[in-house]
Formats: C-alpha cells, sequence, structure tokens
C-alpha cells in the first residue's frame, strides 16, 4: 500500500509539473497526497480492534493472553474439548450403587445429603447390609472433598473439592454416614494420590483395633484388575473370571446409561507391608462395588455444539472417562452422531500416526486418553489442515495446548501450569465460551477487513480524483489545496475508521464455513469493491467541481469539490459496514459510535466552510443550503449504487 501510495504520489509531480505547474505549490500539494494516500492509520485501526474484541471476549468469559490469537481464533476449524464440567455441569451426583451383584438405587439430587438407597424398591439400609456399609465406608474416606453448608442459606449445601469425589461424600452421608466423624476413627496414615495416568488413588488408615486398611477407588477395569477376592452379600467369596466379566458388564450398562462409573475395594495388610503397597502397586485387593454418578449436559453445550457444526468447526471430546460413558454423554450433546467413531487410548496406542490420520476426519469421541494422546490428536488434526483449538487442565496438559493453535486452559479447575501455556483461559470452564470466542475471533476480523477496506477505498477515491484531475481537466488551478487533502484524511480516516472497528456481529457470521488461514485480508472482493466505489467518488467530485469551475469562481469550484469529497467518504463509511447486507438490514443505528463519529464529522465539515478561520486556513467559501443540496444528492449515489450492488449480489446468492 505504501509503494502504491508513493507511485501515485510521484506520478502527480510528474504529470503536474508536465502540465506546468509551480514546483512549489506542486511539492505542498503532492506531499499533502502522500500523507493522505499512505495509510499510516492502519496498525492503530487494527491493534484498536483486537483491543476492543479482547475486551468484549473478556466479558464473554474467554480471557486471551495472546493478542494475535484473536485473530487465529477466527480461523478454528477444529475444537478438541474436555468433557467433565466443560460439556457438563459438574453437579455430579451418585444415582446407582452397584454391589457385587445388586444393583442400588439412590434417590436425591445435587449436592443436598438428602435421599436413601432401595433395592429393587425395598428401601436399604447401611446398617443393616454389611456390603452398603463397606462400599459407602470406602467412598467417604478414600476421598479429599468435603460437604459444607452455604455460609448464608444453612439448607443449601457446597462441597469443596472434585465434584465426583463430592457426589460421593453426599451419597454416604444420605445413609447417616458423616465423612468426618469416619476420618476421626479411621485416621488416615498414608495415601497414593489420584493420578490420571493410574486412574485410581488409595487411601491408608489405621483402624480402631489397630489394623491398618488400605482403601481404593478408581476406574472399575483398573480396579478389578487388581481384586482377587469380592464382598458379596457381606461375605467373602473369591473374584472368578466369569464374576469378574458379570461385573464389567455391570460398569459397562451403567456407562451406557451416560453414568460416570467408579470402583472401590479394600484390603487389610500388615503395618509393615505399607511401603511395598505403595511402591508396588496395590494388588490381591477385596472387590466391593461401583457407583455410578449422572454428570448432566450442559443445556447450553448443547447449543454450541449446534452452533459449530452450522460454522462448520469439528467438535471432539477427549476425556480420560470411559468409553461407553463419553459415548453416551457425546451422543447427548450432539458431538457423537451414528456412524462416526469413539477411539479409546489403547486404540490410539495400536495406530501409527498415518492410520491415526485416516481415522481422525470421522472420530468425534476419544476416550481413556492421556494427555500424551491428546498431544497426538492435535498433531494428528493439524496434519490434516485443521486449525485446533484444544482444552486442558492438568499439567500435562500443556504440550498440548502448547502445540494447538489455540491452547485453552480452565480458570477455575485448571493448573497454573496450563494457564501459563494457553494461549486463552476460561474463566468459567465452559464450553460455550469457547464458541463465543470464536464466534468474536471471526468478527473482530470481518472488521478489520471492513476497516482496511475503508481505508482503501477512501484513499484510491482521493487519489482516483486528482489523478484524473491533473491529467484530464484543461485547467490551471489544482482541484484542491494541500490542507484540504489534509483535512479530508484527518476528518475521515481517523475518525470513522476507530468506529467502523466498533461494527457489531453480523447475525451469519456462524453460518459460514472457517475463514481460509492464509486468505489475504485485502482479497479480489476488496479490490473490485474499492475500485467501483472510487469511480464513483472521482467522478461526483470532478462533476460538481467543473460545473462550478465554469461559472468561473475558483474557491467556490474547490470548496464545492473538496465537502464533495469529504461527503463521499462519510457515505462510504455506511458502505463498509457489511460485506453484503444493507444498512438497513443490519440497522442503520446498530452501531452507535460510528452514528456519532459522521454527525461529528458532518459537523465539522460545516465548520470548515462557515467559520472565517478554517475559510482562511482550507481556502475555503460559504456554501448555500441549495449547495449543501447538490453535494449530498451526488455524495450519496456511492452509497445508492454500493447498496444497488449488494442487493444484486444478495438476490444472486439466493438463485445459486
Ligand atoms: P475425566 O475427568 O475427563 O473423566 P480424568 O483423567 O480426570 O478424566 O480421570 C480419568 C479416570 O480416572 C476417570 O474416568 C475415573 O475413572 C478415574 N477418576 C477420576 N477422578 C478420580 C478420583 N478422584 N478418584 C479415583 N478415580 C478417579
Ligand atoms: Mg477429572
Amino acid at each position: 500500500l505504501m509503494i502504491l501510495a508513493l507511485f501515485a504520489s510521484s506520478l502527480t509531480l510528474v504529470v503536474g509539473y508536465w502540465r506546468g505547474f509551480e514546483l512549489i505549490e506542486l511539492f505542498l500539494f503532492t506531499l499533502a497526497m502522500a500523507v493522505s494516500a499512505i495509510p499510516e492509520g492502519l496498525p492503530a485501526a487494527i491493534t484498536v480492534t483486537l483491543a476492543v474484541g479482547v475486551s468484549r471476549m473478556a466479558g464473554r468469559h474467554a480471557i486471551i493472553r495472546r493478542l494475535d490469537a484473536v485473530e487465529t481464533l477466527g480461523s478454528v476449524t477444529a475444537v478438541c474439548t474436555d468433557k467433565t464440567g466443560t460439556l457438563t455441569t459438574n453437579q455430579m451426583t451418585v444415582q446407582k450403587i452397584f454391589l457385587a451383584g445388586r444393583m442400588v438405587d439412590v434417590s436425591g439430587i445435587g449436592f443436598q445429603p438428602e435421599g436413601g438407597f432401595e433395592l429393587d424398591k425395598v428401601p436399604l439400609k447401611a446398617s443393616e447390609d454389611e456390603s452398603l456399609a463397606m462400599f459407602l465406608k470406602i467412598a467417604a474416606l478414600c476421598n479429599d472433598a468435603s460437604l459444607k453448608t452455604h455460609k448464608e442459606e444453612k439448607d443449601r449445601w457446597e462441597i469443596l473439592g472434585d465434584p465426583t469425589e463430592g457426589a460421593l461424600v453426599v451419597a454416604s452421608a444420605k445413609a447417616g454416614l458423616q465423612k468426618s466423624e469416619l476420618d476421626e476413627s479411621y485416621p488416615r496414615i498414608d495415601e497414593i494420590p489420584f493420578d490420571p495416568k493410574n486412574r485410581y488413588m488409595s487411601t491408608i488408615h489405621r483402624t480402631a483395633s489397630g489394623e491398618v486398611l488400605a482403601l481404593l477407588k478408581g476406574a472399575p477395569e483398573t480396579i478389578l484388575d487388581m481384586c482377587s477376592r469380592v464382598l458379596e452379600n457381606g461375605k467373602l467369596a473369591d473374584l472368578t473370571r466369569e464374576k469378574k466379566d458379570d461385573y464389567l458388564a455391570a460398569g459397562s450398562q451403567m456407562a451406557g446409561e451416560a453414568l460416570r462409573v467408579l470402583a472401590m475395594a479394600y484390603v487389610t495388610i500388615a503395618p509393615e507391608e505399607i511401603e511395598n503397597f505403595k511402591s508396588n502397586g496395590p494388588g490381591n485387593l477385596i472387590f466391593s462395588g461401583f457407583s455410578g454418578m449422572i454428570d448432566p449436559p450442559r443445556p447450553e453445550a448443547i447449543r454450541s455444539v449446534k452452533l459449530c457444526k452450522r460454522a462448520g468447526i469439528k467438535v471432539t471430546m477427549a476425556t480420560g472417562d470411559h468409553k461407553v460413558t463419553a459415548q453416551a454423554i457425546a451422543r447427548e450433546i450432539g458431538i457423537y452422531e451414528e456412524g462416526s467413531k469413539v477411539l479409546t487410548g489403547q486404540d490410539l496406542d495400536g495406530l501409527s500416526d498415518d492410520e491415526l490420520d485416516g481415522l481422525i476426519q470421522e472420530s468425534s469421541v476419544f476416550a481413556r486418553v492421556s494427555p500424551q494422546h491428546k498431544h497426538r490428536i492435535v498433531q494428528s488434526l493439524q496434519r490434516r489442515g485443521h486449525i485446533v483449538a484444544m482444552t486442558g487442565d492438568g499439567v500435562n496438559d500443556a504440550p498440548a495446548l502448547k502445540a494447538a493453535e489455540i491452547g485453552i486452559a480452565m480458570g477455575i479447575t485448571g493448573t497454573d501450569v496450563t494457564k501459563e501455556t494457553a494461549d486463552m483461559i476460561l474463566t468459567d470452564d465452559n464450553f460455550q465460551s469457547i464458541v463465543n470466542a470464536v464466534e468474536e475471533g471471526r468478527v473482530i476480523f470481518e472488521n478489520i477487513r471492513k476497516v482496511v477496506k475503508y481505508l482503501i477505498s477512501t484513499n484510491a477515491g482521493e487519489i482516483l480524483t486528482i489523478l484524473v484531475a491533473l491529467i484530464f481537466l484543461a485547467i490551471n488551478v489544482l482541484i484542491f489545496t494541500p490542507v484540504q487533502i489534509l483535512w479530508v484524511n484527518l476528518v475521515t480516516d481517523g475518525l470513522l475508521v476507530i468506529n467502523l472497528a466498533m461494527e457489531p456481529k453480523e447475525e451469519d457470521v456462524m453460518d459460514q464455513p472457517p475463514r481460509d488461514p492464509r486468505a489475504n485480508i485485502i482479497n479480489m472482493d476488496i479490490i473490485k469493491n474499492v475500485l467501483f466505489v472510487a469511480a464513483f467518488m472521482a467522478a461526483g467530485t470532478l462533476f460538481v467541481f467543473t460545473r462550478e469551475l465554469n461559472g468561473g469562481d475558483i474557491y467556490r469550484a474547490q470548496t464545492l469539490g473538496f465537502t464533495t469529497l469529504a461527503m463521499f467518504q462519510i457515505f462510504n463509511a455506511l458502505n463498509c459496514r457489511s460485506r453484503d447486507k444493507s444498512v438497513f438490514q443490519i440497522g442503520l443505528f446498530s452501531n452507535k459510535y460510528l452514528i456519532v463519529a459522521i454527525a461529528v464529522s458532518v459537523i465539522l465539515q460545516m465548520l470548515a466552510t462557515t467559520l472565517p478561520f478554517f475559510q482562511m486556513a482550507l481556502g475555503t467559501v460559504a456554501l448555500s443550503l441549495n449547495d449543501w443540496a447538490t453535494i449530498f444528492a451526488v455524495s450519496s449515489t456511492v452509497f445508492l449504487a454500493d447498496e444497488l450492488r449488494k442487493l444484486i449480489k444478495r438476490k444472486g446468492m439466493r438463485s445459486d
């Protein structure tokens, strides 16, 4: 753009000299033209557009850590998201307990410790059933969450810690087993903390009789693999192959109902065995049962997934949870559709990169995955040409977030490490906020295009007017004074451009496929439109100028031409508000900032021709109402013509 501007200015100088203008006069004129033609407002306007967008996103729960991430967001083609808490509400509630052969229903909702247990519609009491009592004890003790009443509202309950664990504390409380009391009678003396890679945790307690009790909770397959016996109806029995398969099938069935399934197990060990238990891993355990908890999908996640589909964005879920649970939730939310694939971490381990690339396009759910798998998923999507947004919360997710074009950290549950690596942080951990941010990213890119288009078309209009006047009009005066050129540049470029960046989103931003990340901001569409608009500006301004010049008053002619050109810019700002929609469709007043800027511009232009000070500085004269009517009629043609062009374009699109 700089080169074009300098070229046009040099051309003006040469042609002007050839036409016999005085060099000093010509030099000032060309200098003013160069200043106007170089779009020096562009970097500022783009930065403002991005900054405005970032603050808009912050209002919608997405904090941007790198300004240029905003632009990338608009071209995202694949979102890979966590399940728990992001797509779901994390309001976990235990609904079923499987006690090695018996399926118990649990009533009550949320974290309210009210409800009971039923076996085949008959109430079951923990005090009368040893299996249930043992299960709930493990659930409450092998647990780092706690249950509290709300500070102000005493009948509202809250959990502190992981909602998965909170749900188990609540379930035990429903049987009258309070975690705080249990913690006192079974003091915790050691532990193996939860690690998503191991998928289990263990706590070690001392009992009143001085024995050491190891309790475990974790993923069903993992726990069952470590068990050799089972507590069945209060009696110990061997865990045979058939029993194990039966239990796994029961767990699968629970998972198929979109329940998050956790297994509980225990074993009594000798005090001197603790170190060995911790370093070599637990074994020889007694299986107690499964808990099945619902984690309802966020209603807004369902809507956001629909929106992504419309916007041509692929949504995949990557979770540590069980395949069947993941698939059931994904189906409820709309991520999984008949025919799409569900891959597990194990499947991924068996696939080469090439094989994965072949499957990635139709895979929608990744279950039982570890952070390393997430990294592979990002890379595979990228090899298939995707621009990937990936969420993560744990420390180990950092490499995957780094690899993704947009790494997204969870503001509430996320670790500091992920927040440090991320490009964006969700303050509400909500999937919807990702989609909102993508939408904002698209709006911002469109607004940058609008700003650029406006700047180039105003400059092209000015340059064309000047060059045509110099080359083709047989006159011995310049069409504008240098100060007039600078004035148009100041009034239009600065004031209107910044406010064009405040343009609100157009209704259909999410109805279009993602933009090609390699596409230039200035595309053929913009160039054609710029030439079209510039032709109108030049023809209109020259028409008004020459008509007046025939009357003989050079000052009046210049003032009229100058004001026409300025008014052309104002009408063109309205044109640039939308690529293909009428200003009346998007709402004439929907960008309040621009309306104010236009009003100020018009008033300044009126002052420029009426105040004696300005008249002296700019070389203008006062204009009559009649003159203004002419100017208005001529300059509005650019608006009418562009509206007509858009109308034809819209008609054409509809008949396609
Ligand atoms: P996600 O939260 O996406 O389900 P995680 O990687 O956090 O995945 O957990 C993986 C698996 O580990 C879960 O599906 C569950 O079986 C088990 N798990 C999760 N949280 C706990 C916990 N606090 N204690 C024991 N096991 C857990
Ligand atoms: Mg988790």
